[in-house]
């Protein structure tokens, strides 16, 4: 099977508790410390097999082989992708059978992000993540007032829309948020918009 790391929990020393999202479910298994284990970090795609055991009902990690990306060792883009993977386990950790939208998803993004700044890739990506789950407010309607908006807007947490006037918050063009959301594109955003948004985006999924 395969899968991305979302979650690592430390136990008894140096055993780990590791959550991974594959293709159709999301697994919770157990690595027992072993000096000749490859390392796993958050966020890495792995290829692994799993081992039940009766006198345990979580399963057994084992034969791990990390199925590395080719802009891994690059700082910047493997710290917020880190960021961005985290981010996945408190919005999925109740949900046993997962689409397999999600798996596509990464794999789309840690394709783009060989090319892409990271923040921008992950942003756009995000913005697929909400559509897919509903949750895309492409109607343009304050969360605050319920009115419309027609010129300034900003965005929070979940990238929900409300005035500026509203919220208090940076303002943007609303011709840009359209775009943003509905051809999933920042190329008119600036870097420090793109920095202000990547900020609302770790506040959670
Ligand atoms: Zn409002």
């Amino acid at each position: 099977m395969q899968g991305y790391i979302i979650n690592i929990n430390s136990v008894r020393d140096e055993d780990l508790i590791v959550t991974i999202l594959s293709e159709d479910y999301l697994y919770t298994t157990y690595r027992f410390y072993g000096t000749r284990h490859s390392i796993i970090n958050i966020g890495f795609k792995i290829d692994f097999e799993l081992e039940r055991n009766f006198k345990s009902n979580i399963p057994r990690l084992k034969d791990v082989l990390h199925i590395g990306f080719s802009w891994i060792l690059d700082r910047e883009k493997l710290y917020c992708w880190q960021r961005y993977i985290k981010l996945f386990y408190p919005h999925l950790k109740d949900v046993d059978n997962i689409d397999r939208f999600y798996i596509e998803l990464l794999d789309d993004l840690a394709h783009k992000m060989i090319k892409q700044n990271p923040k921008r890739a992950i942003i756009e990506n995000y913005i697929l993540l909400c559509q897919y789950e509903g949750r895309l407010h492409t109607e343009y309607e304050c969360l605050l007032c319920d009115q419309p908006i027609t010129k300034d807007i900003s965005v929070v947490r979940s990238f929900l829309p409300t005035h500026s006037s509203c919220s208090y918050s940076r303002a943007f063009d609303l011709q840009n948020i359209k775009e943003l959301f509905e051809e999933k594109t920042l190329v008119k955003f600036s870097d420090d918009e793109v920095e202000y948004l990547w900020n609302i985006l770790l506040q959670g999924l």
